[in-house]
């Protein structure tokens, strides 16, 4: 029998056996680990009204004691760090190393939030007119939403529920459905940090589930991170119902190599941004942008390090047993990226490093595919367009700078882009006028840390206040600004004017 994944609503733990299920995978070995029910309409309104009903007492709770939580949670999960990382590894198919750097990202999500105290601290200005003062408050909103991707099965999550929870909203996460067992984890380990119950809930489920999330009039917030089609469904049905929305969506990251660019680090840091977690990041670097001579210079040892990277299954947790890069999620995505590899190579391009028809000896069902390099990639073919989130990076050959910051201000998406040069002048160039939210000098996948927002533009982003850093507090908080007069109010001898 296996394991059938559990909601958490109102703090119980719940199993529906009669609910539809969908599969969890090992995607090292193929096989099915876990069930994951399919919830709708019922369990997310249990949830909500779980959520209503806990927001009075939480958001009263003091700020201090609010962040003491969190401060227990993040101890909590150093505790169980190897079991979290394992739990990351077995579901998702990342390394170990790669699924302690999502588990470690999400830590420095919840250290943010232990400072909650003084990142809701309002302003004050006196004599706003003689005798008028005013000051801003910054409250909690009530119930808010979190909708989670597959690919960080830790990190995404952490990014939202500890910092809306410590600024005094009560939270229903409905977690992506390929990674339901980290989820479990995170709310297992955040009860344990003595969480009251219904302040936290976990709702698995897919279309149903997120409709009735996003016009549920109780809710008051939803923060997304997922596909782009789905990012802007989440963003049109959640405002359209007077929800606050913050939707992330997919990307296209280009990533300018300059001729005069550190050969050897450029190489390091593009095989790390293309193939790193299976190239199953948002901030994946998926097409080198290299400029005149730098190909020449740059290739032949980029595809002796796509070539040289060992690929195999993660779910061997002694060290000796972990390759560098491990699995893709589903067998549909495999073939997905596959077949847009094959597409490239239909219009014209040239794979001039092949992880196509890989085969991992001890784990033939597993859902590989080795890294890919396409040279010859031209701005029209379907590989220079889509989104591919897998292990393939594309070439674009580019006469100079101009025609690479074009080229990168033609996507429709707007998350990363970098630069590898020599050249300050370049480099601010290149910073000044490329179209994307987080921009990289020699630096491959410059995603930002918890202090910092998540800036996607365009079509990796829709809504106004981003994911982290102070953005975020503003999102899970509304402001109010109180402006006060005082009259008479005689104190008698103590006071002399
Ligand atoms: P996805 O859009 O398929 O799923 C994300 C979430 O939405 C899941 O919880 C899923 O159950 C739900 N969902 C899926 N289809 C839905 C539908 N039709 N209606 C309502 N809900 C639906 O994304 P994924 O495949 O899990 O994750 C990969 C994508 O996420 C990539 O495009 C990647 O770029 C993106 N991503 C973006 C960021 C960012 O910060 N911009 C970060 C991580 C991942």
């Amino acid at each position: 029998m296996l394991p059938l994944v559990p909601h958490y609503i109102a703090g119980e733990w719940l199993r529906s056996p009669q609910l539809p299920t969908t599969s969890v995978f090992n995607p090292s070995t193929g096989d099915v680990i876990a069930q994951c029910p399919v919830g709708g309409a019922a369990e997310i309104n249990a949830a909500v009204a779980a959520a209503h009903a806990a927001f009075p007492a939480w958001s009263e709770t003091p700020a201090v004691e609010r962040a003491r939580v969190f401060f227990r949670y993040r101890q909590i999960i150093e505790h169980n760090y190897d079991t979290l990382c394992a739990t990351v590894s077995r579901e998702h198919g990342k390394t170990l190393s790669e699924a302690r750097g999502d588990v470690h990202r999400g830590i420095e999500n919840i250290e943010y939030a232990c400072g909650v105290p003084t990142l809701l601290f309002g302003d004050t200005l006196e004599n706003l007119a003689r005798g008028v003062d005013c000051e801003t408050l910054n409250q909690p909103l009530g119930v808010c939403v979190g909708i989670t991707p597959f690919n960080f099965p830790a990190m995404v999550p952490l990014w939202m529920f500890p910092l809306a929870l410590a600024c005094g909203n009560t939270f229903v996460f409905k977690p992506s459905e390929k990674v339901p067992l980290t989820a479990v984890l995170l709310g297992e380990l955040l009860e344990k940090a003595g969480l009251p119950k219904g302040v936290f809930n976990i709702v698995h489920g897919g279309r149903e589930a997120v409709d009735t999330l996003l016009t549920h009039p109780k809710v008051r917030a939803i923060s997304f991170v997922g596909s782009t089609p789905v990012a802007r469904y989440i963003y049109e049905t959640g405002t359209r119902h007077g929800k606050r929305v913050q939707a992330n969506g997919g990307a296209k990251n280009y990533l300018v190599i300059m001729p005069d660019a550190d050969i050897g680090k450029t190489v390091e840091a593009l095989a790390t941004a293309a193939f790193g977690c299976a190239g199953e990041r948002c901030m994946a670097g998926s097409t080198a942008l290299t400029v005149g001579t730098a190909a020449e210079r740059l290739l032949p040892d980029l595809i002796t390090a796509a070539r040289a990277i060992k690929i195999g299954r993660t779910d061997q947790p002694a060290p000796a047993a972990q390759p560098d890069m491990g699995p893709v999620i589903t067998a549909a995505h495999r073939d997905r990226v596959l077949s847009l590899v094959a597409s490239g190579e239909q219009e014209g391009a040239n794979v001039i490093a092949d992880g196509r028809n890989l085969r991992v000896a001890d784990a033939p069902r597993g859902f590989y595919v080795g890294a890919t390099i396409v040279d010859g990639v031209r701005a029209n073919m379907t590989l220079a367009r889509e989104e591919v989130f897998g292990p393939v990076l594309n070439v674009m050959r580019m006469d100079d700078l101009d025609a690479a910051i074009a080229q990168a201000n033609a996507s429709a998406f707007g998350n990363g882009a970098a630069i590898f040069t020599a050249s300050g002048r370049a480099a601010r160039e290149f910073k000044h006028r490329v179209k994307a939210g987080m921009v990289g000098i020699n630096v491959g996948v410059p995603a930002t840390m918890a202090m910092f927002p998540f800036t996607g533009w365009d079509d990796s982003f829709y809504g106004d206040l981003h994911i982290q850093g102070k953005e975020a507090v503003q999102f899970y908080t509304q402001q109010k600004v109180i402006t006060t007069r005082w009259f008479g109010g005689e104190v008698g001898d103590v006071w002399k004017k």
